[in-house]
């Protein structure tokens, strides 16, 4: 079958390496696959004719056969806070989310990894949707730089990316780390890698072969519970990782100078935001140079749970801070548009977002 009476086929996520293989077998030097990976991810050229770096027959022979394709933008809710959720629709008509959050100088991305979530986490929206699949390295790179340009962001501009989106990032772990190198390479997006935060459920086996990554973003860990038997009834994955091997996977896990590792606790009502709670939670930290982010549940329709009274949430902040365990409370954002974390469903379609506001 000849590649030109086939659909052309998309670029986007290839590696510095596969686009290098692909220039050789197109009978050129190995750097035109360099100029080609420079000019789709840190040039943004999305019409491969523009590569005019190329020499014209590469050029042709790309135009003929290949294309860039970001996923699309099929809907925008902004929230009153400024960030702004995105639908994007996928090749293959599946639709993901991403969200954009300005702060100050900085704008923060928080991508999806999968459509949907296997882990099942009692408290998150995601979770109703199960997993339908994996998104790859290019879905993935595809949702920063298409928010990039909607939002106008500029190269060079401070930028953060999160894995925080739909899905469990180390359940789809090769493409996940693929969109990482892509993302951090200099002659790609160029974003600083201490500036990439996979976040985790806490996938043990693969939390330890993060920590073996040349190219490693730093690392989120979901705890939202203080014992084991509360854990495994919120987040069901801890039955088959508990929590005394995930905390053991996070004092062997390497830090770079000055880096902490970052635990998020969703904060439930009479669950699990007792001061009791806070003491556990002190404890396991020990060892371990962290942070813990607070959030209190962002609620919708469907699920049971509320947030904390606030004073409980400063007194959960106040009993870590005794133990000079550092906490933040993170008050998430964009929470009328159901852009806020654990909120990213289709099932928080606008009209619920539009009723909660
Ligand atoms: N699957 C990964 C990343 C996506 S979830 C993980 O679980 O870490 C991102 C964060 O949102 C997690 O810390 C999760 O605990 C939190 N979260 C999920 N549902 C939430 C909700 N309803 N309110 C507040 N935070 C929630
Ligand atoms: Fe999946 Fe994370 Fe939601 Fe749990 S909290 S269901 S791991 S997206």
């Amino acid at each position: 079958m000849s590649a030109t009476a086939s659909l052309p086929k998309n670029l986007l996520g290839w590696s510095r390496a596969e686009l290098e293989q692909l220039a050789v077998e197109a009978g050129q030097p190995r750097f035109r696959g360099r100029q080609t990976f420079r000019g789709i991810y840190a040039r943004r050229v999305r019409d491969l004719g523009a590569l005019t770096d190329l020499d014209k027959k590469f050029r042709d022979y790309l135009l003929a056969r290949y294309t860039v394709a970001l996923p699309r933008s099929e809907r925008q809710f902004t929230s009153r806070d400024g960030s702004a959720r995105y639908l994007l629709g996928l090749e293959d008509g599946k639709t993901i989310e991403a969200v954009y959050m300005p702060i100050e100088d900085r704008v923060t991305f928080c991508i999806s990894s999968q459509v949907g979530c296997a882990v099942d986490c009692r408290f998150c929206f995601t979770a109703l949707l199960g997993v339908k699949r994996n998104l790859t390295a290019g879905e993935m790179v595809g949702q920063v730089m298409a928010l990039s340009e909607a939002q106008h962001v500029e190269r060079g501009a401070h930028v953060n990316v999160v894995f925080m989106g739909m899905g469990e990032p180390l359940l789809n772990y090769g493409p996940v780390m693929e969109a990482v190198r892509i993302l951090a390479d200099p002659d790609g997006l160029g974003i600083t890698l201490r500036r990439i935060t996979i976040s985790t459920s806490g996938i043990v086996p693969r939390i330890r072969d993060l920590a073996c990554e040349a190219v490693r973003p730093r690392l989120a860990v979901s705890l939202n519970a203080s014992t084991d038997e509360q854990r495994s009834a919120l987040v069901p994955i801890n039955r088959k990782y508990p929590i005394s091997e995930l905390m053991r996977a996070c004092r062997e896990y390497p830090l770079r100078p000055r880096e902490r590792l970052t635990f998020e606790y969703v904060l439930l009502d009479g669950v699990n935001d007792s001061d009791q709670d806070a003491q556990r939670v002190a404890e396991l930290m020990q060892g371990v140079r962290a942070k813990i982010n607070l959030i209190p549940y962002n609620s919708g329709p469907g699920l049971p749970f509320r947030a904390p009274p606030i004073e409980r949430v400063l007194s959960f902040q106040q009993v870590l801070a005794d133990r000079r365990v550092p906490a933040f409370i993170r008050i998430s954002r964009g929470q009328d548009v159901m852009a806020a974390c654990g909120q990213l469903s289709l099932a928080g379609a606008p009209s619920q977002a539009a009723a909660r506001a």
